[in-house]
């Protein structure tokens, strides 16, 4: 039977207190096979469900030292950059000199801001009604990042299983279990032969990047004997789907997951509703560390190989799967935080030597002092272990510990070995299956989140509606981009080199945007016209360097000699600046994952580059930024880049912009969360209904071009607008 949905409340009801109990040994250390993480194991899993836009990653993993590798090139990249000379002194020592000084300057600049965006997040010991308001906030908000909130409804499980396997410590089965309409998960049920008492305890034991999942030998061994122990054991499948444009992270679709494998073992009639623990290692212990923050039912948890201060598995640091990477996250809080919002609720840390490693000296002193702080100090445990990333026998060990100690209720139990345990072959459990007639894949999801979030654009008749739309959309749009996490500038303006081209006067100069980071700009103009010029800037993907190389009527050297001045910058991810090898998306992905996850995505990093770019360019005496056009060719990303800043900033008069076929709605666009709850490119052009706007290679899946026409006419800029399909 489903349980009542109107019983289970997320977040919001608090969980019984047990009475405290005594601490108890820490055992004995016992060197076990060593689970690990593979490489294998996470491409596998995320070349099924990653990323449908990801056209060229490599399924998603992210090579140790993605970020290093950013901040190197980059750094080499900038050789030519922000303060390099076209008219560098001759002689090679002293070019190999400066360029090691650029280099080191791009580096310590982009690490600044790095470390700046990725600063811990120290957890405050809060008491009585400061706790529960701050729990409540977050816990609220880590919902509503993960487009849990509101939950999604709770449908009927309409659970399907498997014949079972036999065992001789339990049977299990591949269990299915529905999500959302149409949309199915599945686990192995390991239930015991023999009980020790009836209603029994239960364990919800979700698996990390194992390879194999959870048949794999270690999964296995955890689950079966938790069975032996007469524990109704559940080992939920780590599923990967994402679709961040319209709200789906993996965690949305990980957290419903384990919230509704609780509900699944609630209605078995040999489960003891009180008495559900869970614990899992690496990925399994960031959902377990989730489930535990977020829902009342679950008594205890052991988080293995997790929890640590969440910039020591940003890229620049380890490789980790992006499923860890949710949006926001570190605007609101970090892990340690995170951990500790099912207090009272008895939790274990299990460290070692991976990203844990100062978990116990650096994080755990004040999870002790805030779970001491509200009586009771006995409930939280950290042990170490010098051992690699693993849930090994001993681990195992401690876990079993734990459990019978606050879900069974046995204060006096003590950590004891784990006999020789019999497992399945891999190629078993996989098979394990049985059909599920209404599965329509994870795909459904998104499907059910464009039904019920994405945007519908409004009628837009009158000047009236365009102005009421517009005071709507760019606070949603600042919000979306991170506008309020940007960084206050710190650096000022590098003057590079000047050096004329027969009538022509090409400068190398830094613009300062946000923290200390400085846009390199080439900005070229014609020593003939005097006084105030109209404004072009170029974006384009090959950055600066290729578009003042570009001939044509609409190339930087013939429009300044038809008297504009030309800026040509390369914001973040573009060119210099984070510039990638076309070849290498790791480095543009690790940034636009980091960026996720500060919830300042890639787009609103560019966008404030750009606009420091028209806050360098309005100081000069020969700009007329009463005229500022703004151009961008060939890039998809750079022309969303242009409507965005161009939203944001007034100084920008006209744009001509090349969807190069991309939208939001085609997923071929650099991330933005949630974007598609309020609008798609031709949305966001609408803001510029007043500015002259050429649209070039707009996509079918972007919409109704003749709404973004009535949204101009109303606008009374009918005229302004230019819009070319693809
Ligand atoms: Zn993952």
């Amino acid at each position: 039977m489903p349980p009542d949905p109107s019983r289970i409340r997320l977040g919001l009801s608090p969980r019984a207190h047990d009475p405290p109990g005594s601490p108890v040994g820490d055992g004995k250390d016992i060197m076990d096979q060593r689970e690990r993480n593979t490489r294998d194991g996470i491409s596998r899993m995320l070349s099924r469900a990653w990323h449908r836009r990801t056209k060229s990653s490599r399924n998603g993993f992210i090579r140790p030292g993605a970020l290093g590798t950013v901040i190197l090139l980059a750094g080499v990249a900038s050789l030519a950059g922000l303060c390099v000379m076209l008219n560098r002194p001759s002689g090679a020592s002293e070019d190999a000199a400066a360029a090691t000084a650029d280099r080191q300057r791009a580096q310590k600049m982009l690490r600044e801001y790095f470390e700046q965006m990725s600063a811990p997040k120290p957890l405050v010991v809060r008491r009585g009604p400061d706790w529960e308001s701050r729990r409540r906030q977050l816990r609220e908000k880590v919902l509503e990042i993960t487009g849990l909130e509101p939950l999604p409804k709770r449908v009927p499980l309409d659970v399907r299983q498997s014949a079972p396997l036999d065992h001789p410590w339990c049977t299990v089965r591949r269990v299915y279990y529905q999500l959302w309409p149409g949309v199915y998960s599945s686990g192995l049920l390991f239930m015991p032969k023999q009980f020790r008492e009836r209603p029994a305890p239960a364990m919800l034991s979700p698996h990390g990047h194992w390879q194999s999942g959870n048949a794999h030998p270690e999964v296995q061994r955890r689950c079966l004997n938790f069975a032996r122990l007469g524990y109704v054991t559940f080992s939920s499948t780590q599923n990967h789907y994402e679709d961040l444009s319209i709200g789906v992270s993996h965690q949305t679709l990980m957290m419903w997951n384990n919230i509704r494998a609780l509900d699944y073992l609630e209605s078995l009639p040999e489960v003891d509703k009180k008495k559900i623990g869970v614990a899992g290692a690496s990925g399994g212990g960031l959902q377990t560390e989730m489930l535990v923050a977020l829902d009342d039912r679950v008594k205890a948890a052991t988080i293995v190989g997790l929890t640590c201060d969440f910039r020591e598995i940003m890229f620049s640091h380890t490789s980790h799967c992006v499923c860890n990477h949710f949006p926001g996250v570190m605007r609101l809080t970090d892990h340690p935080e995170i951990s500790t919002l099912g207090l009272p609720a008895p939790v274990q840390y299990l460290t070692m030597d991976d990203w844990t490693k100062k978990f116990q000296k650096q994080n755990f002193p004040a999870i002790q002092q805030l779970y001491a702080a509200h009586g009771f100090a006995d409930r939280v445990f950290c042990k170490y272990f010098e051992t690699p990333h693993s849930y090994d026998q001993q681990k195992r060990e401690h876990t079993y510990w734990w459990m019978e100690r606050w879900v069974r209720g046995r204060r006096d139990a003590k950590v004891e070995s784990e006999p020789q345990t019999k497992t399945f072959p891999i190629e078993t459990l996989v098979k394990l299956s049985t059909e599920v007639p209404g599965n329509k894949g994870f795909a459904e999801i998104s499907r059910i989140y464009e039904e019920r979030r994405g945007y519908k654009a409004p009628a837009i008749s009158t000047a009236a509606d365009w102005e009421s739309y517009c005071r709507r959309m760019i606070p949603a749009l600042e919000h979306l981009l991170g506008e309020d996490a940007a960084l206050p500038r710190q650096a000022t303006a590098t003057s590079g080199s000047t050096r004329s081209e027969g009538s022509r006067v090409l400068q190398r100069v830094g613009y300062p945007s946000e923290g200390g980071i400085v846009v390199p700009a080439i900005v070229v103009r014609t020593k003939k016209n005097a006084g105030k010029l109209p404004v072009v800037v170029m974006l384009g993907p090959g950055a600066k360097e290729s578009l003042l190389a570009e001939g044509g009527p609409a190339g930087a050297r013939v429009l300044a000699e038809k008297g504009f001045l030309v800026v040509l910058p390369d914001p973040r991810t573009f060119g210099e600046l984070f510039a990638t090898c076309p070849d290498d998306t790791n480095q543009r992905q690790a940034w636009e994952r980091n960026g996720i996850v500060w919830g300042r995505p890639v787009p609103g990093m560019a966008a404030t580059d750009l606009r420091g770019v028209l806050d360098g360019i309005a100081s000069r005496s020969d700009a007329d930024m009463s005229r500022v056009q703004v151009t961008a060719r060939g890039s998809g990303d750079l022309a969303v880049v242009a409507l965005f800043a161009a939203a944001l900033d007034r100084r920008i008069t006209g744009l001509d912009v090349d969807l190069a076929g991309c939208c939001f709605a085609k997923r071929n666009l650099a991330l933005v969360s949630r974007v598609l709850e309020h609008g798609d490119v031709l949305q966001w052009a609408a803001l510029s209904a007043r500015r002259k706007l050429t649209l070039r290679n707009v996509p079918p899946q972007a919409g109704d071009k003749a709404w973004l026409a009535a949204a101009f006419q109303a606008a009374g800029n009918a005229a302004g607008l230019q819009t070319e399909s693809n």
